[in-house]
């Protein structure tokens, strides 16, 4: 299958570009490539290695060029089999690409190379009393460069956000070997989100400058012991519904604490089915200790068997030594480990560890249940010994069923560890067939020659015929009336090539704008009553809903949205990017294409990296991708609790499409249908 020659036509050329040491062939370390912490396994044709960031682009040029596939790895601890290169090719290491090149305070920001690694940027942040929240429990040993392909998370990510959120600009090589600098502040379609969680299939990272925090005053960590899981997951679900936001909201069963624990001392009281892990920090000690009242109180309320308040900085270490330690804990008891990773709605998870178990036991396997319970992701940590063939089929069909029931249940099949190879066939159930070719049309306006970690992420025919019943089996949403009729007006408008002008409530843009002799499309009548769901703390707005009117819904329901306070309407602000933290709080979002096809992209889940963020893409997309119809976002509880920061009025004018921002248009709306003028240079 592998063409060796091809190697060896273009090897001085790479040897020119890293140095001949660089470039390694040789069968050790081929098949030190050939693996990751995934299940699948390929051998790589080659193995490039960097000392200087700057020799990424011409390599992937040269790659690019003679048709060679390529994919970058790091510390190759990715969950998905993401750094398998399954068309051969070569790898590109990026391990020695290790500075922190600046820490600025000040601006709080760090820049780095992709090869540092996650805790040793903490350690370096430390002195400066700063730190970087996204805290993977690899972090010993993954980089940021991974963290920012997989779109990483850990305990800190309940209150802090994901990767995704702690990253403020990207320095990318792309698949053709382009450098590019994207940012989320950039006005327009926002590129950068996109890439982050990309697998390494839409360009590799070379720089990044990450958002860093100062390090919090106080923290306080407690644990509460439950008899059984359902009981601990209703504390879980009252805390965050207090409007209580613990820095970590961490959960291990019985099995895990007995691998953790492995022989020493129990401190819990016979019986305990669950242990929760509680930790808040903040400035204002008074109010850390109040709220650790409240959650003490919570606890005591829905039957805990005992809480317990760290007394010192060892017991805290202590605490989170067994929450970080269980997987290993649990590998030690058997020669493999498959970490699945599912997320559901918040208040499903009882239904979801209650299925889970039940299919573990369906496939006589043993494993121990970890959960970042705040955020609603399960890790169930199967065992199993993969020379037995029978029980990684077993292993397989359960980790499947998981998946299934997460979908069933409003979730999603990956939180944090990303599709890779192993969860391509799942995304078959989650996406329907429109969903899965816009991903398509997305990797091919980035890679025509799909040579940047070819088959990851999105499924190949073979996935199709694994499974009996490929179609997905998420519930849709179900459209309002408006809704259905603008999406058939589309289709209708689609079939006569007329062209369209995208109008919430005409806040930004106005009758003079509208040009090229574009139909108005009035999103108004999309302004139903926003469907709120209290205890999972999201709604779903129609697009044409004012934003003063949708606050007010939440008001009533005792809810709000942490937005600055702005005219015009939800889609509005989405598409506009008026305020770019918006971004952090949408999860969800229903779009029409320009042919008339309804999307859904993202969901209810506070964490997804199920495929590319393409609901973030929408996120400046000023009407010209695809109309948004609703959108879900991620509330908080209780009164408004702090004003976001101040609105800097997006340079609606000043947009300049990129040339990857045309790319996608044509991928997305190649007649040019939707809001015309914007890339009225678009062929
Ligand atoms: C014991 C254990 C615990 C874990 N715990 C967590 C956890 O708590 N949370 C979590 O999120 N994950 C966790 N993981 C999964 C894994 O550690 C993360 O996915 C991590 O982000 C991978 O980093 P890495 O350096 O190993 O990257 P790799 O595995 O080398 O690469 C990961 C992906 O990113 C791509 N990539 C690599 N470099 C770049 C680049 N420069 N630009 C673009 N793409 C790139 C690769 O092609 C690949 O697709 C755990 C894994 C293990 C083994």
């Amino acid at each position: 299958m592998f063409k060796h020659e091809r190697i060896s036509a273009i090897r001085p050329a790479l040897e020119a570009i890293v140095g001949a040491d660089n470039v390694r062939t040789d069968e050790a370390e081929i098949l030190m490539y050939s693996y990751d912490a995934g299940m699948a396994r390929a051998r790589p044709e080659a193995v490039v290695a960097f000392t200087d960031p700057a020799q990424v682009a011409p390599v992937i040029k040269l790659l690019y060029k003679n048709g060679i596939p390529f994919l970058p790895r790091l510390a190759g601890t990715n969950l998905s089999g993401g750094t398998i290169p399954l068309k051969g090719g070569v790898i590109l290491n990026l391990s020695r690409l290790k500075k922190i090149r600046r820490i600025d305070t000040g601006a709080r920001v760090a820049l780095v190379e992709p090869g540092v690694v996650n805790m040793e940027l903490q350690r370096a942040l430390e002195p400066f009393g700063f730190f970087y929240a996204p805290d993977p429990a690899s972090q010993k040993v993954s980089t940021i460069g991974g963290n920012i392909g997989e779109n990483a998370g850990g305990p800190l990510c309940l209150k802090y956000g994901v990767t995704s959120d702690n990253v403020e600009k990207l320095e990318v090589v792309t698949p053709e070997g382009e450098v590019k600098t994207w940012s989320y502040a950039d006005p327009g379609p926002d590129l950068m989100s996109l890439l982050v969680g990309s697998e390494g299939t839409l360009g590799v990272v070379t720089h990044a400058w990450l958002k860093i925090l100062p390090l919090p005053r106080h923290i306080k960590t407690a644990s509460a012991a439950y008899s059984s899981l359902d009981a601990a997951m209703r504390a879980v679900t009252r805390i965050i519904g207090d409007g209580i936001v613990p820095r970590a909201l961490e959960a291990m069963d019985s099995v895990s604490l007995g691998a953790a624990l492995n022989g020493k001392t129990d401190p819990f009281p016979r019986g305990t089915e669950a242990v929760l892990i509680i930790e808040l920090d903040g400035g204002d000690l008074g109010k850390v200790k109040k709220d650790l009242d409240d959650v003490e109180k919570i606890c005591a309320a829905n039957a805990a068997t005992a809480f317990r308040v760290a007394a010192d900085e060892a017991e805290r270490e202590l605490l989170w030594a067994a929450r970080k330690g269980a997987y290993p804990a649990m590998a030690r008891l058997a020669p493999d480990v498959l970490v699945e990773d599912g997320v559901v709605p918040r208040p499903r998870l009882p239904e979801a560890l209650r299925e889970t178990r039940e299919i573990l036991s369906k496939y006589k396997l043993t494993a121990g249940l970890l959960f970042h319970a705040g955020d609603g992701n399960l890790h169930p940590n199967i065992i199993f010994d993969r020379r037995d063939i029978q029980e990684v089929k077993r292993v397989k069909k359960a980790g499947y069923e998981i998946l299934k029931s997460c979908i069933k249940l409003g979730g999603t099949i990956s939180g944090e560890h990303g599709i890779g190879v192993e969860k391509r066939v799942a995304m078959n159930w989650l996406y329907g067939r429109d969903e899965l070719d816009f991903f398509r049309r997305i990797k091919a306006a980035f890679d025509p020659l799909d040579l940047a970690n070819p088959d990851k992420i999105l499924p190949v025919a073979a996935d199709a015929r694994a499974e009996a019943a490929p179609e997905s089996l998420a519930d849709r949403a179900s459209l309002s009336p408006q809704a259905r009729s603008l999406v058939d007006e589309l289709r209708l408008r689609s079939r006569s090539g007329e062209r369209t002008a995208v109008t919430g409530l005409g806040t930004r843009l106005k009758a003079d704008r509208i040009m090229e002799g574009a139909k108005t499309l009035d999103l108004r009548s999309l302004a139903g009553r926003a469907a709120i769901d209290r205890e999972n703390l999201t709604a779903r707005a129609e697009a044409g809903l004012a934003l003063e009117d949708f606050r007010a819904q939440l008001k009533e329901a005792g809810l709000n949205i942490e937005i600055p306070d702005l005219k015009g309407s939800v889609g509005g602000l989405i598409a506009s990017k008026v305020w770019p933290g918006i971004r952090e709080l949408l999860l969800g979002l229903e779009v029409v294409t320009a042919d008339g096809t309804l999307l859904e992209l993202g969901g209810r889940t506070v964490k997804n990296v199920a495929g590319y963020d393409a609901v973030k893409l929408f996120c400046g997309s000023m009407g010209a991708y695809g109309v948004i119809i609703a959108a879900t976002f991620a509330l908080s509880a209780g009164a408004r609790r702090a004003q976001a920061s101040a609105v800097e009025p997006a340079a609606w004018d000043a947009f300049e499409p990129d040339d990857y921002h045309r790319r996608l248009k044509k991928a997305l709306d190649a007649r040019n249908l939707l809001n015309p003028w914007i890339y009225r240079t678009t062929p």
